[in-house]
C-alpha cells in the first residue's frame, strides 16, 4: 500500500459509508500499480471492511464465493 495511489489519502476514503464513496475510493485504485496485491491481500485476510483492490466489500464475497465453488467443484471432478 506505500506503493499504492492511497499512499497520502486519508484512510476514510476507503471505508466509505454509501454507494457514492465506493466509487470514489474505486476511482483512485483504478490505475494502482498495487491493486492486484492488495485485492489477494485482503481476500486472504478476509478483510470485510472497506474498498480493497478496486473492490467493494460485496464483490470481494462474490470473489471468495467464486473461489470456494471452484474449490468444491474440482474436489467433485477428481
Ligand atoms: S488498490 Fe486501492 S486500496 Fe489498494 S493499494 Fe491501490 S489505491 Fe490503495
Amino acid at each position: 500500500m506505500a506503493e499504492g495511489n492511497c499512499a497520502g489519502q486519508a484512510p476514510d476514503l476507503f471505508f466509505p459509508s454509501d454507494g457514492v464513496g465506493v466509487q470514489v475510493a474505486k476511482k483512485v485504485c483504478i490505475d494502482c500499480p498495487s491493486t492486484n496485491a492488495c485485492l489477494e491481500y485482503a481476500l486472504a485476510l478476509r478483510i470485510e471492511h472497506g474498498v480493497w483492490g478496486g473492490c467493494s466489500e460485496r464483490q470481494r464475497r462474490r470473489i471468495l464465493k467464486a473461489r470456494r465453488l471452484a474449490v468444491q467443484s474440482e474436489a467433485v471432478h477428481a
